[in-house]
């Protein structure tokens, strides 16, 4: 496409591939005076506003005030250090754990105009010594590095180099790796408190989307921050739309998702290595783009398929929970749970891949309480499994089960409130779940069912007993022989287990904590038992069968996202994007965002200055690519008249 060779024709030509745009680049980076946060945001970024946090997190930054910001992902927290960095005097140094990371931030803030490298043992020697004589020259004011350049063993040169200059402040991305309860626990980050001595006259700011105050105590006290402003975000995503299924024909229940996202990208996580290799292999054979991403495969070969994905080459990964930080593919539109994670701590950051961007995307979780059993059993084989596990697991399983807004259990397991009562943007408020018409008697039946086994039986058993299954455990306890049992003998297994869960979660029945899980009744179940009068309040509901043809429901964030979006367009410019990144060796995210896209297929603006108020669109990204969207636009206008 010829418009596109021409603005890709860089002065310091493509960079290699690995190697981000960055070492190359070396235009003059000339703040001007006096500028203000707002402004820096508009001129470099394209943004006019900030999310909740960023100024109280960036001004922190500009005073020098110590500080921990945690922020769901895609709440915004690079930004909260990237841009004071372009108003503080000296050289801003990022500690970001992953070579991948710090390159898609480098890449994208080169993109922009702001000058930036990165210092890793990715580098060959010529570019490091190239890197190192751009700091000493006062080149760049933001420089990522690995946490091992600035504690250990072979950290002295890089500290002399970075000793000798101003630092405005150091910020240490994903700072939860430094805590042994966060999920990506790193042992060089735990030696990073002595940068507090090294560089005592140096803020430090920590950033972090881990929200337990475990976590959260022990990055404060690692880091040795002082007074630190300490601010926590909501953990409520409200551009993603949850939906849980109980497991019923896997591969049909995928396709259906996959059929709501024709052409759009996301990532199917599986439990195991094995599953992972069917389904992609499956997926494959069906026609998908998609490649498998496990820490089985051989270096190579995870490389080349997480590169495939990050740069479009194919739609779908399909992945162990290996798969994950550093994937800042932006425009993920779903992520599929085929299997329960093993806790929502879990569920949260995996699914939270999904919408970065803001825009609609969706979770599914399709779970068995099988799941449960087998994390169960592989966990106590390898000696893991603690009972902080069981109840994290059971947690993920009542989750799982229940029925109600997922927004709001979500967000309540991290200790916060949710204000709304319809999310619109989960299965049960999309009224994708049905009411059951006499839920009294229904709990009674299954109360009645735990009761007469005498509270000594898990779920499992208590199910097998609701619905008249003559399983050998229940034969040899008599209890094919008691009243209730087969009660519910139309029901499904997953029927009644979600009855089960419901039922832990309105307060009558509890799971014992200790070894294995029994039901049992609570003072309220045995009122309820005992009580012939009707219980009000009690609802309980299960998963509505499809009517056939019909998709669900639109959330509310999906209609308004795509409202007004001339989507012809919308895929002329997914084009056009692909082919300038293709040219500049860069993931397409890095280039605009599919908000940015969505914008100019919705205003269709026909001059730079109409190009200008458009959401993402920097002044260097209007200097360097404004013509070549002007032309896009003009010439879809001209085919589509
Ligand atoms: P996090 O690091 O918290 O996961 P990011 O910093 O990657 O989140 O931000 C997610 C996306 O939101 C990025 O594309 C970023 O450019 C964009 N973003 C951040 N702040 C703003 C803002 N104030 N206005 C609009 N978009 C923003």
């Amino acid at each position: 496409m010829h418009i596109v060779s021409r603005i890709m024709a860089r002065p310091h030509g493509t960079p290699a591939r690995g190697c981000p745009a960055s070492l190359v680049a070396q235009y003059n980076h000339v703040v001007p005076p006096a500028a203000s946060l707002p402004e820096i945001l508009e001129r470099y970024w394209g943004y006019t506003s900030f999310r909740p946090l960023q100024r109280e997190a960036m001004d922190a930054v500009l005073a020098g005030q110590d500080s921990l910001l945690v922020l769901p992902t895609g709440g915004g927290k690079s930004l909260c250090f990237q841009a004071p960095a372009l108003l503080r005097d000296g050289l801003a140094v990022v500690v970001s754990p992953l070579i991948s990371l710090m390159k898609d931030q480098v890449d994208t803030l080169t993109g922009n105009g702001v000058s930036a490298a990165c210092y890793n043992s990715s580098l060959s020697s010529e570019k490091k010594s190239e890197v190192a004589r751009g700091v000493r020259e006062g080149r760049y004011r933001l420089l990522y590095v690995a946490p091992e350049r600035l504690v250990g063993e072979g950290s002295d040169g890089f500290l002399s180099l970075i000793g000798a200059q101003k630092l405005s402040f150091i910020a240490v991305d994903e700072a939860h790796c430094i805590s042994q309860w966060g999920h990506d626990f790193r042992p060089e980050y735990r030696q990073l408190g002595q940068l507090r001595d090294r560089f005592p006259g140096v803020s430090l700011h920590a950033f972090t989307a881990t929200a337990t105050t475990r976590v959260r105590r022990d990055i404060l006290t690692q880091l040795g921050l002082r007074e630190p402003q300490e601010l926590v975000g909501s953990f409520d995503r409200p551009n993603l739309v949850y939906r849980v299924l109980a497991r019923a024909g896997l591969k049909k229940q995928i396709l259906d998702v996959l059929g709501r996202h024709k052409g759009q990208s996301g990532i199917v996580y599986c439990p195991s290595r094995r599953e992972v290799d069917a389904l992609a292999a499956w997926l494959a054979d069906e026609g998908y783009r998609a490649r498998a991403y496990h820490a089985g495969l051989s270096d190579v070969e995870r490389h080349r398929n997480q590169d495939a994905f990050l740069n479009e080459e194919i739609d779908i990964i399909v992945a162990t929970v290996a798969f994950g930080m550093g994937i800042d593919r932006s425009d993920v539109r779903f992520v599929i749970h085929a299997g329960a994670p093993q806790s929502l701590e879990h569920y949260q950051q995996e699914s939270g891949r999904a919408g970065r961007d803001g825009l609609e995307a969706e979770c599914v979780l399709i779970y068995s309480a099988g799941d449960f059993l087998k994390w169960r059993s592989m966990l106590e084989k390898n000696g893991e499994l603690s009972d902080a596990r069981r109840a994290l697991m059971r947690d993920m399983e009542r989750y799982a089960a229940s029925v109600g807004c997922r927004h709001k259990r979500l967000v309540g397991y991290f200790g916060e409130t949710f204000g709304k009562d319809d999310c619109a943007a989960c299965d049960y408020c999309l009224g994708e779940l049905e009411g059951v018409d006499d839920a009294v008697t229904l709990a009674r039946k299954i109360l009645s069912a735990v009761a007469r086994t005498g509270q000594r039986f898990g779920a499992a058993h208590v199910t097998s007993v609701l619905r008249g299954q003559a399983s050998e455990q229940v034969v040899l306890r008599g209890h094919d022989q008691i009243p209730t049992f087969g009660l519910l003998g139309d029901a499904s297994i997953d029927e009644v287990r979600g009855y089960i869960d419901q039922l832990i979660g309105h307060g009558l029945l509890r799971q014992t904590e200790d070894g294995y899980p029994v039901l049992q009744l609570t003072p309220e179940g045995v009122a309820l038992l005992k009580d012939a009068g009707a219980e009000p309040g009690l609802s309980l509901a299960r998963q509505k069968k499809p009517e056939k043809g019909r998709l669900p429901r639109r959330s509310k964030v999906e209609s308004e996202s795509w409202e007004g979006v001339d989507r012809e367009l919308f895929e002329r410019l997914r084009a056009m994007r692909l082919e300038i990144a293709r040219g500049r060796g860069v993931p397409p995210y890095v280039i605009f965002h599919d908000t940015t896209l969505r914008e100019l297929a919705r205003l269709k603006p026909t001059s730079l200055a109409g190009l200008r108020t458009v959401y993402g669109m920097g002044t260097r990204k209007l200097d360097e690519l404004g013509a070549v969207v002007l032309e896009t636009i003009h010439a879809h206008a001209g085919t589509s008249a």
